[in-house]
């Protein structure tokens, strides 16, 4: 650690008894028995010391901590699930704010509304919603936060069903950088309310959010299908042809993958919104389809279909994506993925999520999350745990992406974002970014709110290159690595 950091972190220190005494949540500094656990996220590639991590009890504690973090200019990352794959939820130096024991979540059954704490990871909204019959659209992975998937976009299994999460927030409480507590809503500050369907954030921290329910299962016709690598090529052209054209209640992902026994194939995991003999109907012609060497679509409990992902994804391991989205599935791409995973280091995936339906038919400029007319979030996995294998495993990665760009619409999921640059960024916000720009100059001026899918103001225009308007907070240095980029 050089002097100017061990410098920065005791100024900080000399003021974590005054944080203490402000806020009602524990504060973890380095030195605490607490502190290596406290600066862990999900991806275990991200190895970071913030100054401080404030477990917020409430939004009182928010208010608080962003005013602590203002008055001593220090740079705040904001943590929820911390799936983001940058690591985006944890910095050097600069000050932790922790919404993962805020996870208050109350149901109304009668209006199909849930309010809810933004340190709820998935499984948790799922399970409080279930309880009722009910449901809104969330991802894959019951250990992802709800907050951040919800400010990027957030799709899952009911997304072509029912839209993406943020598509049905209906509205949100939340911490402006200079700590006023808002509503955001179609009524109430409209505009940030735009903004913080897709736009992550970068407007503020949000300590709760009200979703649109609907009714869902409990039981549902899913699973996956499997087909072994040499027929794959086969297998993923008659996949392309039956999403495409493929009714909104049923969601069907896809991945190259390599089973437990170290058999590479081709799996695709549907799941149908609907009654249980109408998904059997609407899946026979998948199911008929070649000989697959596993067929495991059956009726499920929506919360299992919800988990069935998470042994794949456990916290710690490092990993590695890069995703960029596809409107078709020529042969050309096909056989580009094929001859890519034949090099894949183990258990790598390479995944297709299938959006469409419902997430297409809401206008791009409704909200900042502008991919709509994509068919396929299209990304690379690399996942192990030895670091001297960083380098090849990234690589892979990278060069998959770069194989596939060629068919890429040239959008991405901003969820899907690490730390890679502003022209990505752009990306994921298309047409929407000057919109958010000028939010974003409202709101956070000085990109108070820096670690995110980051819109830095830039009075003079988009292209604004260099460090962004106002001071560069103690902290700013190095908080990209070979995770993010
Ligand atoms: C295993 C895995 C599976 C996934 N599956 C899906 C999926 O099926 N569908 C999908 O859409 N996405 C999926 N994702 C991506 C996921 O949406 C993003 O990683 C998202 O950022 C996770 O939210 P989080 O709260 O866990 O993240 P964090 O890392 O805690 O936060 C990420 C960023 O979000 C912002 N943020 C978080 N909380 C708040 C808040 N309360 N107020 C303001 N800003 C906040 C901050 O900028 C923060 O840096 C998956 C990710 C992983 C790792």
């Amino acid at each position: 650690m050089d002097a100017k950091r061990l410098t920065e972190r005791s100024d900080a220190d000399l003021d974590i008894s005054l944080l203490r005494r402000t806020v009602r949540g524990d504060v973890v500094v380095p030195g605490d028995v607490a502190y290596d656990q406290a600066r862990k996220v999900w991806n275990g590639m991200i190895d970071r010391h913030p100054a401080a991590v404030v477990y917020c009890a409430g939004a009182d504690d928010v208010v608080a901590a962003v005013k602590f973090a203002r008055s001593r200019t220090l740079l705040v990352a904001v943590r929820a699930g911390g799936h983001n794959i940058g690591g985006a939820a944890v910095c050097d130096d600069g000050i932790v704010i922790d919404l993962s024991r805020m996870k208050q979540i109350e149901v109304d059954p009668i209006k199909r509304i849930a309010r809810a704490q933004a340190g709820l990871n998935l499984g948790e909204f799922d399970a409080a919603t279930q309880a009722h019959g009910l449901a809104t659209t969330m991802g894959v992975n019951a250990d992802t936060g709800i907050a951040g998937l919800t400010l990027g976009g957030g799709f899952g299994k009911l997304g072509r069903k029912h839209g993406l999460s943020c598509d049905n927030l209906v509205s949100a409480d939340l911490v402006t950088a200079d700590g006023r507590v808002l509503r955001a809503s179609a009524t109430e500050h409209p505009d940030l309310f735009w903004g913080i369907r897709g736009g992550g954030g970068n407007f503020g921290i949000v300590t709760t959010f009200e979703y649109q329910l609907f009714p869902v299962g409990p039981v549902l016709l899913a699973g996956s299908i499997l087909y072994p690598y040499d027929r794959a090529r086969d297998a993923m052209r008659f996949y392309h042809g039956f999403a495409r054209t493929a009714p909104d209640a049923l969601s069907l992902d896809a991945a190259l993958a390599t089973t437990p026994t170290g058999e590479r194939v081709f799996g695709i995991s549907a799941c149908y919104v609907g009654a249980i003999e109408e998904g059997e109907r609407i899946l026979r012609p998948l199911r008929a389809f070649g000989a697959p060497i596993q067929d495991q679509i059956a009726p499920r409990s929506y919360l299992d279909i919800q988990s069935a992902g998470d042994a794949m994804f456990p916290r710690g391991r490092r990993y590695y994506w890069k995703a960029q989205f596809l409107r078709e599935l020529p042969d050309a791409a096909i056989d580009t993925l094929l001859a890519a995973y034949a090099t894949a280091p183990a258990e790598s995936l390479l995944v297709l999520q299938q959006v469409g339906g419902a997430i297409a038919r809401v206008p791009v400029d409704a909200t900042p999350y502008a991919n709509r007319d994509a068919l396929y979030d299209c990304f690379p996995v690399a996942i192990w745990d030895d670091p001297a294998e960083d380098m090849m495993r990234t690589r892979w990665a990278r060069e998959t992406w770069d194989a596939m760009r060629a068919f890429s619409t040239g959008g991405v999921y901003a969820n899907n974002l690490g730390d890679e640059g502003m022209e990505r960024t752009e990306a994921a916000y298309g047409e929407n970014y000057a919109r958010l720009l000028a939010l974003k100059n409202k709101y956070d001026p000085t990109n108070f709110f820096r670690l995110n899918q980051n819109i830095k103001p830039a009075p003079q225009g988009r292209r604004h290159a260099g460090s962004a308007a106002g001071t560069a907070p103690r902290g700013q240095r190095a908080t990209s690595n070979a995770a993010s980029g």
